[in-house]
Parts: structure tokens; sequence; C-alpha cells
């Protein structure tokens, strides 16, 4: 056997847990340290991670690679299921999401963790881990042991959405492992309404992580909001002295979780929300727009409703034309002459190569306005393209072929909301087709191939059955050598 072959195996620990669904990194090497009769945390730790000094409890562990490496767990179901990297999702442009997805997987964390937490935004991280003491119970009857939560995590919650009680904190250490622990009743909060709007939102946003917001669209819809709520002048300006009351008195009694308490510092310095409007094509920590949605909205299903349906018409507010680089390359030069002559968004960003969001930009710092408004659409092609969404065709790909928005062939699913659960049905059923019959062919041609090794040759598909599907991955997967075994004969 080669060394290479040797030293993984070697690299494998005895024995490890099995997540649990909704459960945090640091959860799962907790309850592995307290099962392992490890001297201390540290010790397990280095049988985890080579890295010295790494922080276990970080929102983006730095050793998620080696974790994936010495459990067998797939990379991506530790960064997809067990950190809170959907909270970002649709806040980020794609390639900013992607980066931070690779820098998960290479174990570069500090710099996306200062990237997107407190350098620009001056927002501080989670100094504490968070729980709930009736999910604690709930967790120590049903799975005999409590867990760290997910949910209950991001920044910005502060209450349990179920149990309505506030979260209970416990400063991170990365010295010790532990777990969430018994809190007698007479020291359990209730949440107030308020609290509970807030964490309700965030945890939504969470689950519904499949947006991705336009910059601009976002905007305009916030603005919309703004104009029936009677916060913009009569010439379209923001009225940002009563926007900033409002977010004020929205925060009065969340100020016990540093986030808020920042947040209102920087209302009190007129920089938010002020920021989100005058700067809105720098990322801001998703908690700014999660507070303005509330304040706007209360819940988030009626925001994204009008953000994805939404006919929102309102003229850009001016943007200082000096914030313009004075040079433009070609590229950019050649979509602003598209849209002056009246091109859409998407139109122009074919005709230049440039993304439809750069585009985006380039009509807002030259005032263009960008109706949003979907193409009306004729009753036989909305019957066509009805037929495709049944058959669970993908509105962009629909879109593309009749050249019309997204938004457009969305609005018609909006009409027809039995579509929508048929279609993640369908799309359910095809991906686990696609998944297995990728993982038969690989056995096929690599029967030699061990869990560990078929995992690193496709761990998207290892991932997404592992999840899914575990049963039958498990069913089909080569015979696993009970580990002991396995060191004895690489040795
Ligand atoms: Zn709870």
């Amino acid at each position: 056997m080669s060394t290479q072959e040797g030293k993984e195996d070697d690299a494998l620990l005895p024995f490890f847990p099995q997540p649990e669904r909704g459960e945090t990194v640091y959860s799962l090497i907790s309850r592995y340290h307290l099962l392992s009769g490890h001297p201390s945390f540290r010790c397990s730790m280095r049988l985890i991670s080579d890295r010295v000094g790494c922080q276990p409890a970080a929102e983006f562990p730095s050793f998620l690679g080696s974790l994936a490496d010495k459990t067998g767990l797939p990379l991506g179901y530790l960064i997809n299921e067990m950190t809170d990297v959907h909270y970002y999702q649709p806040f980020l442009a794609e390639d900013q999401y992607l980066s931070l997805i690779k820098a998960l997987e290479a174990g570069q964390t500090e710099y996306s963790q200062t990237w997107l937490g407190s350098r620009a935004n001056r927002i501080p991280l989670g100094r504490a881990l968070q729980f709930c003491p009736e999910c604690y119970e709930k967790d120590v009857e049903q799975l005999g042991f409590p867990v760290w939560h997910i949910e209950h995590q991001l920044p910005g919650t502060v209450s349990c959405v179920i149990h309505r009680l506030i979260l209970h904190r416990i400063n991170k250490n990365r010295k010790k492992a532990c777990l969430p622990c018994f809190i007698a009743e007479n020291l359990r909060k209730a949440s107030s309404p308020n609290q509970d709007t807030i964490s309700n939102l965030i945890a939504d946003s969470f689950k519904n992580h499949d947006l991705r917001f336009d910059h601009q669209r976002l905007l305009n819809v916030y603005r919309h909001r703004l104009f029936s709520q009677g916060l913009l002048t009569t010439n379209g300006r923001i009225r940002q002295s009563k926007l900033r009351a409002l977010l004020y008195s929205q925060l009065g009694d969340l100020q016990f979780s540093e986030i808020y308490r920042r947040l209102r510092e920087l209302i009190v310095n007129k920089r938010y929300p002020d920021c989100l409007f005058y700067n809105p094509h720098s990322f801001h920590h998703p908690i700014k727009h999660l507070v303005l949605i509330s304040a706007l909205y209360k819940n988030w299903s009626s925001f994204v409703d009008l953000y994805r349906f939404g006919e929102i018409e309102i003229q850009q507010e001016e943007i200082s034309r000096n914030t313009f680089p004075v040079q433009l390359s070609d590229q950019k030069e050649n979509a602003l002459r598209a849209l002056k002559q009246g091109k859409s968004l998407r139109k122009a960003a074919e005709e230049t190569g440039l993304s439809v969001r750069t585009v985006g930009v380039i009509a807002a710092k030259h005032n263009i306005p960008i109706s949003l408004r979907p193409k009306k659409i004729y009753k036989n092609l909305e019957r066509t393209i009805w037929r495709k969404l049944l058959i669970g065709a993908s509105a962009r790909v629909i879109a593309k072929s009749y050249e019309l928005s997204t938004g457009a062939v969305e609005l018609i699913l909006s009409k027809h909301s039995y579509l929508v659960p048929l279609r993640a049905r369908i799309r359910f059923f095809e991906t686990r087709k696609k998944y297995r019959e990728s993982l038969i062919i690989i056995r096929r041609k690599h029967p030699e191939l061990r869990r560990t090794d078929i995992r690193k040759l496709n761990d998207a598909m290892y991932s997404w059955l592992f999840k899914h599907d575990k049963t039958w991955l498990y069913s089909h997967l080569p015979v696993s050598v009970p580990r002991r075994d396995r060191y004895k004969g690489d040795r």
C-alpha cells in the first residue's frame, strides 16, 4: 500500500459522532471531545486540526477541510449545513459568495471573517454562543444530549422562535468544549414581540437563502415602502432623520446584544441606514438590511413577495457623479451607450459582456431610469411558459429562451401556487437521479475506491446524498472496513 494511502488511514479518527440536523461544527466537536475522554480540549483539537490556536467556536472555522478528512464527513455538508454561510448568501454577489466557499474549503477564513464582519461594516463578531433553555430540554429528551443550534447563532438573533424565550449566552472559549446546560425556570425570560419579530425575520431569511438580491431592485423595494410610509419627500428624497428615529426605537429592547448597540451608535453618528442608500454597491453586513426590512415590513415573506413579484417604479435618488471613475473601460462605455439608446439592462449586459449587476451600477450612476416592470406576456405565450414550468424547467432558462426577464417568468409562477412544491419535488428527484447515477458510475469504473476517496472525487454528490438519501448512499458505498483494522493493515 502506498505511503499516501497509509497516511490517510492513519489520519482517520478512531470514532466520531454523527452530526444532528441544524447543529453547528463547534457543537459536534464538543460532543466528540466529551465522549473521547481526552485530557484536554486542546488534545482533541490537535487530532482534528494541525493549525495551532484556531478558534473552534468561530463562525467560520478554519479546520473544516481537515475535519472532513479525519472523519469522512462530506466537506460540502460541513460548510452548507453546519455553518451559517447561507445567512450571507442573498446579500453577496455570486463571485463574492463563491470566494467565501473557497476560503472555507481551503481554511483561509480569517480574511473572510474580517471582510464579512467587522472591517467594512464595523459590526462586532459574535463573542458568545447562544441557546434556548427549552430547546435544551427537548434535545436532551429526544437525542439524549444537548446541541448548539445554528439558528440560535445567526448574527442578530436574540430569541428562540419556537419557544419565545430570550437565548442564554455563554462566552466563547477556545480552550473548552461546552454544550448548552440546564437553566432553572425562574431564570428563563420570555421575549418581547419586537425581539421575536427580528429573530423570526432572521430565521426566515436564513431558511430562504435561494434569493440573490440585485442591489438596485432592493433599494427600489425599500424606497417603495418608504414612500407608502411617508418617509420620502415629494421630490423622492429619503426623510433620513425620521427613518433614523424609526430604526432607533426599533432597537430599543435589543440593546443587550452588542451587534444592536453598535447599530444604534451608527444611527446616532448618521452612518446607518444612510450607508445602504448612498453606498449601495459596497457590501453591508446582512444585519443592516435585516433591521431595516424588519422595521419596514415586519416579516420576511411580505418583503420577499414584493421584491420578487412587485411592480416597483421609483426614480433613483441622485447619486453624486464624482463617485464615478473618470476613465471608463471600453466595455463600460459601450454599456452606457446601449443604455442611453433605451436598451434593457439584460440586453446591454449581453452586448458588452458585462454582468447585469455591473450594467445596473452604470445605469444608477448616470441616472438612467430602469423599469423593473416585467414585460407584458401574451396569453398563448403564458400557456407555453406555464407548461414548461409544470415540467420543472428553470425560470432563468425559460426567460432566456423567450428573451424575457426572469421576473416576468416568476410572475407567472406566482399565479399558480401549486407549481412551487411540485417543481421542488421534480428538482429533488432529478438531482437524486443524477447523483445516484454518478455514484453508480464511479463504483463501476473504480471498484477499488474507498468511501473517503469517493467523497473526495465528488464532494457535491456525496454531500447531497448524505443529506437527502443517506440510506441509499450507505447501501451503495463500499463496505466500511472497521477503522481499527484499516489502521493495522496500513502499518
Ligand atoms: Zn427553543
